[in-house]
C-alpha cells in the first residue's frame, strides 16, 4: 500500500482512493473497508461525513457518527482515512478522530470565503489537502484555492479533477475538458488526481475514463465503491463494488509516472482533440433530431423534402463563416453536404413510413 507520508513523488503507482460516497452505517462502511483493504492498489480511503447536497430534504450525510465508524474501519484495515470538510467546524470535529486527509469539495471551492476559513482552520496541521475543481470550469478559482491552502502553510497540497457542470447534456456527469487540468498541473506543479466517479456518473464509463486519467499521467483516482451501490443513500447509480474496483484495475495499464514530457503533451493534446470530437458527435446527433422535427413537420404539411434555394443558402453561408476561421471552402463543401445527405435520407424515410 503506498504510504500517504512519503507523499507523491515516492509513489510510482497512481494513489487509488476509494470508498463510499458517504458513511452510511457501522456495517455499511467497515464491508466496504474491509473489502477494499484487500486491494493492495487501494491507498486511501474515502467517506462521505457532511454531504452538500442540492435540495435540502436529502440524506445530509451521518455526522459525527459517522466519523466514528470511519475511525473504526481505519482502525481494523489500517487504511488512512480522507473526508470532505466545508466548514472550520467539520475540521475541528474531524480532528478528532484521526482523519488522515481532507478534501475540498466542487460547490465549496467556487467560494473564496469559505476556502480562506478552511486554510486557517488546518494551519499548523500539514495535512493532505485535495482541492477539487470548482463546479464551473474556472481555472483562476481553482488555482486560486490551492494558493490559499500553500499560503497558510499546508505542504502537501494536491489537486481532484472532477469535471465540469456543462450548459448541455453529455455522456459525462460532469464534463471532463482534460485541457483544464493539465493546464493546472503545468502552471501549479501540483499532484492530480481524477475523480473518475463524479465525471462518469455511471459504471459503465469508469473503464475508459480510469485509462485516459492514466494515460495523462494523473498521479491518482478517486473512485467511488460501496458494498450495495443499489442502496447507497447518495450516488447510488455511480458507485461500484469493490469486486468491480478489482476487475477494473487489472484491465487498466499502468504507464510509468516517468513517461517523458513529450509523451504526456501529447496526450494532453489528444486528450483535447478526444473531447472536442465528442463534442462534435453530440452536436450532429442534435441537429439530426432537429432535422427530423422537421421531416415530421414537412410530412404533415406537404412540403417536399428538397428545397435548394435554402441549401444554397446554408452552405454559402457556411462557407464564408469557415473561410474567416481559416477553414477551407473544400472541407466546409465536403462535410455539409455529407451532414445534408444523411438529413435528406433521414427525411425521406420518414415520408415514406
Ligand atoms: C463527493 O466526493 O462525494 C462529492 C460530493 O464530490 P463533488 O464535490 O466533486 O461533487
Ligand atoms: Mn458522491
Amino acid at each position: 500500500m503506498p504510504s500517504l507520508q512519503s507523499w507523491f513523488s515516492e509513489l510510482d503507482f497512481p494513489l487509488l482512493i476509494c470508498g463510499p460516497c458517504s458513511v452510511e452505517s457501522e456495517e455499511q462502511i467497515l464491508a466496504t473497508a474491509q473489502a477494499l483493504a484487500e486491494i493492495t492498489e487501494v491507498g486511501l480511503l474515502r467517506g462521505g461525513i457532511w454531504k452538500p447536497r442540492t435540495r435540502p430534504d436529502s440524506f445530509e450525510g451521518m455526522g459525527e457518527q459517522g466519523l466514528a465508524w470511519l475511525q473504526k474501519a481505519k482502525q481494523v484495515t489500517g487504511l488512512p482515512i480522507a473526508i470532505e470538510v466545508g466548514t472550520p467546524e467539520h475540521i475541528e470535529t474531524a480532528l478528532r478522530y484521526e482523519v488522515d486527509a481532507f478534501w475540498i469539495g466542487a460547490r465549496t471551492v467556487v467560494n473564496p470565503f469559505s476556502v480562506q476559513q478552511l486554510a486557517d482552520a488546518l494551519k499548523g496541521t500539514d495535512l493532505p489537502v485535495f482541492v477539487k475543481n470548482p463546479v464551473s470550469p474556472d481555472l483562476k478559482l481553482w488555482i486560486g484555492a490551492i494558493e490559499r491552502f500553500r499560503n497558510a502553510g499546508l505542504s502537501r497540497v494536491a489537486a481532484i479533477h472532477r469535471g465540469f457542470s456543462y450548459y448541455k447534456d453529455t455522456i459525462y456527469r460532469n464534463f471532463p475538458m482534460w485541457e483544464i487540468p493539465i493546464e493546472l498541473t503545468q502552471k501549479m506543479n501540483v499532484p492530480m488526481i481524477t475523480d473518475i466517479s463524479h465525471i462518469c456518473g455511471h459504471p459503465d464509463l469508469l473503464l475508459p475514463t480510469a485509462q485516459k486519467a492514466i494515460d495523462l499521467a494523473t498521479d491518482g483516482l478517486m473512485i467511488e465503491c460501496h458494498i450495495h451501490p443499489e442502496q447507497a443513500l447518495t450516488d447510488a447509480r455511480q458507485q461500484i463494488t469493490p469486486d468491480r474496483l478489482r476487475e477494473m484495475i487489472a484491465q487498466l495499464s499502468f504507464r510509468s509516472k516517468n513517461s517523458s514530457t513529450v509523451e504526456r503533451d501529447l496526450a494532453g493534446l489528444r486528450g483535447e482533440i478526444d473531447d472536442i470530437d465528442s463534442e462534435l458527435i453530440q452536436l450532429l446527433a442534435r441537429r439530426m433530431d432537429v432535422s427530423q422535427q422537421i421531416g415530421r413537420y414537412k410530412k404533415q404539411n406537404n412540403v417536399t423534402v428538397v428545397q435548394m434555394e435554402r441549401w444554397k443558402k446554408i452552405l454559402s453561408d457556411h462557407v464564408a463563416a469557415g473561410e474567416d476561421l481559416g477553414l477551407s471552402p473544400d472541407l466546409i463543401t465536403e462535410i455539409f453536404e455529407a451532414i445534408h445527405q444523411a438529413s435528406i435520407r433521414r427525411q425521406s424515410e420518414i415520408m415514406d413510413e
